[in-house]
């Protein structure tokens, strides 16, 4: 029955080099709930769009296949968003047709809509069952300033992030360096302390603050709220990896 669960697709990528092993292909689901000030997407906010593209399994992965060949050993498929997780019945179905051919999968998630309840946790672990590498976002450590950043807690986030430990999900944690709301070295000190409990963390990457999202603010009328913000600078970005110690992670030493 998979074919006939289909997802909202906002863009695809035939090329992506960044968001997981290897060259991969990615898919940019619609939909997501955070308002990250810094966010460069925010057309894949409304959970529906004229501009999205509703697809099946067997659609996505007869696309992703074209490209099959410029994967090598470690490439293969991410989904990012947009918030992959909001669409999670079509992301269970996607994945394990991709693994049973022998593909890769890639989640990149901010987490968001993670929690124990009913039927979210079942789907998710059922999931974690075609999942072979998650990319987490923890956007902040401090609760009151992951709010002002995001607009929401990241308690669930963190919790997500001890659960993968525990289940030893491999992991990549994201931190993205955004001067004035996430470049604090108190909290990158707790951020440090925080991943380092962690049993399952692959790799740990500063993704510093940019600005090329804001224009699309400025098409959809909406007030870009870093306005004037510039990008951190070189010294900041270094004592980012300092303090959250991101030499100390493997990377694809530890792939499973
Ligand atoms: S989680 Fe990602 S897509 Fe959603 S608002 Fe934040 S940066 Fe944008």
């Amino acid at each position: 029955m998979s074919e006939e669960i289909t997802g909202l697709v906002h863009s695809t990528e035939s090329f992506g080099s960044v968001d997981g092993p290897g060259v991969r292909f990615i898919f940019f689901m619609q939909g997501c709930r955070m308002r990250c000030q810094f966010c460069h997407n925010p057309d894949t906010w409304a959970l529906t769009s004229e501009t999205a593209t509703e697809r099946t399994v067997d659609d996505c992965l007869e696309e992703a296949m074209k490209y099959k060949e410029y994967w090598g050993e470690r490439g293969g498929i991410t989904v990012s968003g947009g918030e992959p997780l909001l669409q999670i019945d079509f992301l269970i179905a996607l994945f394990k047709k991709a693994q049973s051919l022998g593909i890769h999968t890639t989640l990149d998630s901010c987490g968001k809509p993670f929690t124990r309840e009913e039927p979210f946790f079942s789907k998710f672990n059922e999931l974690l069952q075609y999942t072979d590498l998650i990319l987490l976002d923890i956007k902040e450590i401090n609760p009151a300033r992951h709010k002002t950043l995001t607009a929401w807690g990241n308690e669930n986030i963190l919790e997500l992030a001890q659960f993968l430990s525990d289940i030893g999900q491999p992991v990549w944690i994201r931190h993205v360096l955004v001067p004035t709301r996430s470049d604090f070295d108190e909290d990158l000190i707790a951020l440090d302390k925080f991943v380092k409990q962690l049993k399952n963390v692959q790799k740990f990457e500063v993704l510093p603050y940019h600005t090329m999202g804001e224009y699309k603010w400025k098409e959809m009328n909406m007030k870009y709220p870093l306005e004037n913000l510039e990008p951190p600078t070189k010294a900041r970005v270094e004592n980012a990896n300092k303090l959250l110690h991101t030499a100390d992670y493997t990377g694809y030493a530890k792939e499973i």
